[in-house]
């Protein structure tokens, strides 16, 4: 079954991780995907990737970049200009560029701070109200990439984790106004994902055997997620699959929310 056919999707920060990932199951279903990325190496990459894999129909390309900074509203208007000018709609964004900023707040700089809520914040808030308009004409779907630690403490981490509790917010607050269109408005949080990144990390620390037993101990299911199970979560929050799910925020996070 394709979920997806004839529907437009544009993944914020596509070009790798869970947004890769995502963008990539998205095209397999049938849909034209549009890339925004601030890398646009990367973005480019994953764009000509699913057009060879996927080829397009009817002329037109699977997947298409645009470089975009979501934080600036002049790229967001860009990014929904040049999505329009290509499939003509938009069906489905999917939130998921972000930054991240593991530190304690005393050791946070007021501008490192700024940018992380310009970015995960304000780059949301910036991607919805372009967006809204034009799936209120297709009775479409917001998903968000939140965390775990916009629900529940996270060691470390209290600027991500304070954009990603907002986010959860505003992501209610719509649903509420946008439900009367036709438009259900979700988020995602995972716990633990093993990205290449988070690979690295893990590889980089003075026990990496001993970091990855914890990364593991931290899910009831004993690991973190793949990027492919974050993406099926992404996936049916934004088919027909959830049509009578609004304003929720699914832990896709093996377990680790349940305590120990
Ligand atoms: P994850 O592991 O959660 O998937 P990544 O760091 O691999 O996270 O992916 C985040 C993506 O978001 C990257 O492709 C990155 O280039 C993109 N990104 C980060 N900040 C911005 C931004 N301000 N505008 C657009 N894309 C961004």
């Amino acid at each position: 079954m394709r979920r997806f056919d004839g529907k437009t999707v544009l993944v914020t920060g596509g070009g790798s991780g869970i947004g890769e990932a995502s963008a990539e199951r998205f095209a397999a279903e049938g849909a034209s995907v549009v890339i925004a990325d601030w890398n646009e190496a990367e973005g480019l990459r994953v764009a000509e990737r699913l057009n060879a894999a996927f080829p397009g129909e009817s002329g037109l390309p699977r997947a298409v970049c645009v470089r975009a900074d979501v934080s600036r509203s002049a790229d967001v208007a860009d990014v929904f200009a040049q999505s329009l000018a290509v499939f003509g709609q938009v069906d489905v964004l999917f939130n998921n560029a972000a930054v991240i900023l593991p530190k304690r707040l005393e050791d946070i700089e007021e501008t490192e701070f700024d940018r992380v809520v310009a970015v995960n914040l304000k780059g949301v808030f910036l991607m919805m109200k372009h967006a809204l308009p034009l799936l209120k004409a297709t009775r479409g779907t917001i998903v968000t990439m939140a965390s775990l630690n916009g629900l529940v403490g996270q060691k470390q981490n209290p600027a991500y984790a304070a954009t990603k509790g907002a986010i959860i917010a505003m992501s209610k607050s719509v649903a509420l106004d946008a439900a009367a269109d036709g438009v259900r408005v979700n988020c995602v949080c995972p716990a633990g994902v093993m990205t290449p990144l988070l690979r690295d990390w893990t590889g980089r620390q003075e026990d990496p055997a001993a970091t990855l037993q914890e990364l593991n101990d931290m899910h009831a299911l004993g690991r973190p997620a793949t990027p492919e199970e974050v993406a099926e979560a992404v996936l049916f929050l934004a088919s027909g699959q959830s049509g009578f799910v609004t304003g929720a925020a699914l832990p896709v996070d093996g377990g680790a929310m349940l305590g120990y």
